[in-house]
Parts: structure tokens; sequence; C-alpha cells
């Protein structure tokens, strides 16, 4: 039996699975390769570059955007088991703001976390306390209580860190909700650590992508970065970051329909290091492979930049439209924290 159970192809349980898990996958098959370049990418694994994990004693490692995602999923459930109404985002933040500093505590603490007030459970998930490349941002803002919001930002920094983390929120939210909620749970989750606009506004982008992949309200991945991009267009109007935003994502859906080399159209997007970047990357590789989940991450990795990230959020993309039926076997064989990826579909499923 797979990791999810049975699990009937095309349910929003089956989606909801194959979000998380597509996610993690791209983060551990891009982990490897974070820091490399295409070229020493194809010198240690020859010219189609990485397509299999490397693993180590049998374990597909992630990196610390799943570790994230992780901590963003249990701060959610935390205000849901609490009866916190949907449309109350700040309340939300603060339990996010909890989890995220949780998350940063393991990052610094051994095993047992000792100094810090009511843990979630996860502190007892040892994988959550290895260290792997996180975010300085994250961790900075975190350590030293240096928090915002979207209208009082923290820091200038637009890296991916808030965009690769709220997948979870599009999941979340129930069907039905106002995407607008959908919309600003997710700039203000990603505001926490990031205060440049780019760094909220793709995260807000990202999870209004998820929610209507998840629920089939869109059914292709183009339609759902339309339809979240008006949604932000509308509610971030004051922003001209927003509208370079969606200039940017819609050079990356135009550039799928060129005949050009998928190196060459990702070189073009950038690097991923930072959040516009990371999603345009991710939205090219998952309108270019919508239905090839495989050759979605590894197109998603195999370039010069910010590798595990664009994985992380193109798998997101791709598993919120496939489905968890849909993910090859080899894929989801010995991925870290499997289990904990399970429960947490299972309360949003
Ligand atoms: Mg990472």
């Amino acid at each position: 039996m797979k990791t999810g159970g049975t699990m009937e192809n095309g349910t929003r349980r089956d989606r909801v699975f194959g979000c998380l898990f597509c996610g993690a996958a791209g983060d551990a098959l891009g982990y490897p390769v974070e820091f490399d370049d295409l070229e020493q990418i194809r010198l240690s694994y020859g010219e189609s570059g990485i397509r299999e994990y490397v693993r180590i004693d049998g374990v597909a490692q992630v990196s610390d955007d799943t570790q994230m995602t992780v901590f963003t999923a249990d701060g959610l459930i935390a205000a849901r088991n609490d009866a916190v109404c949907q449309d109350d985002i700040k309340a939300h933040c603060e339990y996010l703001l909890k989890a995220y500093r949780q998350w940063a505590s393991m990052q610094v603490e051994d095993y047992p976390l000792t100094d810090f007030e009511n843990p979630s459970k996860l502190a007892q998930v040892r994988e959550l306390y290895e260290v792997r490349d996180p975010g300085r941002t994250c961790i900075l803002s975190l350590l030293r209580d240096e928090t915002g919001t979207v209208s009082s930002p923290a820091n200038d920094s637009k890296g991916c860190g808030g965009v690769m983390r709220v997948a979870p929120v599009g999941l979340y939210m129930h069907p039905g909700a106002r995407m607008e909620d959908v919309i600003f749970l997710a700039a203000e989750a990603a505001a926490i650590t990031h205060g440049h606009p780019y760094g909220y506004l793709a995260a807000a982008v990202f999870a209004g992508m998820v929610y209507q992949l998840v629920n089939g309200y869109a059914e292709e991945i183009e339609l759902a970065l339309f339809r979240a991009l008006k949604t932000c267009e509308a509610v971030f109007a004051e922003s001209e970051y927003m509208t370079l935003l969606s200039e940017k994502l819609k050079e990356a859906a135009d550039l799928t329909k060129e005949n050009i080399p998928e190196k060459d159209a990702i070189s073009r997007l950038g690097e991923g290091w930072v959040a516009e970047e990371a999603l345009a990357i991710a939205v090219y590789c998952a309108i270019k492979h919508p239905d090839d989940p495989a050759q979605a991450l590894c197109s998603a990795v195999n370039h010069s930049g910010d590798s595990d990230s664009t994985g992380a959020i193109t798998g997101n993309l791709v598993g919120a439209r496939c489905g968890y039926a849909a993910l090859p076997e080899n894929l989801m064989r010995g991925l870290e924290l499997s289990e904990v990826l399970r429960e947490l579909a299972e309360e949003f499923a």
C-alpha cells in the first residue's frame, strides 16, 4: 500500500496528499544540488542532470523548505483545533509565528526541545532538528524576534523562504472560502519573516493557485495562475510590485509555448533565490509538464539556482493537480518525514 493509504485518483484527498508529498519530493531531489550550477550538476550526474534521489542510508533527505512547510501546516492545524475562525487572519498569524519559532528553536537546540513553551508534538520528530541549510533570513528573524507583517515589514528580504513554505494555506482553507482570505493569510504567513513585497506577494499567488488546484476549481495550472493573479491584483492594487510580479509570472507561462530549450527558458526567469524568480521557475516547470510529476521535478531542479526550493514549489503545484496516486513509487520510497506528511495531509483532507 502506498503511504497515503487507499487513494482514489482525482479526489480532494488525493490532491492534498499529492501537494504535500510531491513538494517534499522536489525538495529532496533538488537539495543535493542546491548550490551547484548546471555545469557542476551535469559533471556529477550526467548530461540529463540529477534524476534520482541521492539517498543517505536509504533516505531521501528533505531540506528546510519541507521542514517549514510542515510547521506552517502545524500552526494552521493548531489554530483550527482552537476553533479560530478561518477569516481571522491575525489570530492565525500568531499560531504560525509560534510554529515557526518552534522550528527555529529546534534548529539551534538538540533533541529533545526543552527551551520552548508548550511545543507542538513536532518537537518529538528527530528529523526536524536536522539543519539543512535553512535560509538566514528565516532563522535570524525568528530567533531575534524581528518578525513582521504586510503592513509593518520586519526587513526588506525577498528571499524565497516565504513562498516555499505556504502551500498548506491553500490546503487548509475550506472549499468555498473566499480567495481573498487565502491570499491574505499566505501573504501574512510569508511576511512574518520576509518584508519585501515580492517576498509575500509571491506567497499569496502561490497559495491561491494551490487552493484552486486542490479543490478542483482549476484543472490547469495556467488557469489557476491567472485567477490567483486576478484576485491578487485586486487585493494589492496599490502595489507596483504586484504589477511587476504579474508580468514576470505571465512571462513564465508564455515561455512554455516557445520552442526553446528548458534550461534557457529557466535561466531567463532567474535562479530562484528570490521569491518572484522561484515562483516563476516553478510556474514554468509545472505548466510545461502538468501530467508528469517526475519530469516536472527534474526540470525544476536541474538549473544553476535554488534547486530545492524551485523543486518544492513545483512539486506542490503539480502534486495538487495530479494527486498522490499519480506520483511514481520510486519518488515516494524512503522520502524523509513521510509519516509526518501523511498525518498532516490527513488533517487537511
Ligand atoms: Mg532548502
